[in-house]
């Protein structure tokens, strides 16, 4: 995709070789992209450096930490790209977190605490970032893009809080789509079928996701990682220009079943 190539993009939610982040990242870099990836703060010497030692091969201009919590690390982040290029060109925000039990346990159990906590970091960081980005894009255009699932739009098992912090994420997606056109920023959504991450370690019988998701997707099989990159690499670049508001399912079909 020679489109990509010079372009800049900011990839957050790195946390390892597994997470979606990373293959996005090394797909974008080997179409020329510019890069500058941002990772949760560890609060660990050792893990921030297993983590550099694991992005080495993608070789990122920049790989900063930053807390979607704490909107200040996230000003920081905006102003270090600022600073070092004076543009943004594509940003893929692949972040999410919720409580381990308001996963797994009853959604009638769900506390106002760990409802607002998914909110937080898995539904309104993209509003934040956004806000951020657009300085940064508004001259010339961009693309925002998520990473959500299917849990937004039906009931699945174990998948309680994060399913209401999904669905905001999509009607967040729309309505910065809507404000955003008029400078040529495009927003969209990836929808990935079930991939084995450190994310998805937390919900509980997440083989039989899994499975369940090859056994009805018409595809017959999960999707990688890569074929999620692939959608993201689409997505930043022209060749999806027309496209905007959208959720796009990467998930082998699943989403039409049944
Ligand atoms: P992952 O664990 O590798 O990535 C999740 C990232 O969120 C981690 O890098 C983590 O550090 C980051 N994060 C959490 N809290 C943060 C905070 N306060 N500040 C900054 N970063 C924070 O797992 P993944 O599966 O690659 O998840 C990436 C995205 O893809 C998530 O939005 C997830 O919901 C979505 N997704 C995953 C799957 C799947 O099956 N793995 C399917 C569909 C969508």
């Amino acid at each position: 995709m020679q489109d990509l190539k010079g372009k800049i993009a900011l990839v957050t939610g790195v946390a390892n070789k597994r997470s979606i982040a990373f293959a996005i990242a090394e797909r974008l870099a080997q179409y020329g992209t510019t890069l500058a990836l941002a990772f949760q703060p560890m609060g660990k010497e050792n893990s921030e450096n297993k983590l550099r030692k694991t992005v080495e091969s993608i070789s990122p201009d920049l790989l900063l930490a930053m807390d979607v919590a704490d909107s200040d690390s996230v000003r920081e982040v905006f102003k270090t790209i600022k600073d070092k290029w004076g543009r943004l060109d594509i940003l893929v925000h692949s972040m999410a977190s919720a409580k381990r039990e308001e996963l797994g346990g009853r959604t009638s159990d769900i506390s106002l605490e760990g409802y607002l906590l998914a909110q937080h970091i898995s539904a309104y960081s993209l509003i934040e970032l956004a806000r951020n980005a657009r300085p940064l894009m508004e001259e010339h255009g961009g693309s925002i893009m998520s990473l959500t699932y299917i849990g937004s739009e039906r009931a699945t098992n174990n998948y309680n809080v994060m399913g209401s912090a999904k669905a905001a994420l999509e009607a967040n997606t729309r309505y910065l789509a809507m404000e955003m056109g008029e400078q040529n920023i495009r927003v969209n959504a990836i929808s990935a079928g079930p991939i084995r991450t450190l994310s998805a370690s937390g919900i509980k019988d997440f083989l039989d996701l899994l499975h369940n998701a090859a056994e009805k997707s018409p595809l017959g099989r999960n999707v990688t990682q890569e074929e999620v990159a692939n959608a993201a690499a689409f997505l930043g670049s022209s060749l999806s220009s027309g496209i905007t508001g959208q959720v796009l399912h990467v998930d082998g079909g699943y989403n039409i079943w049944g």
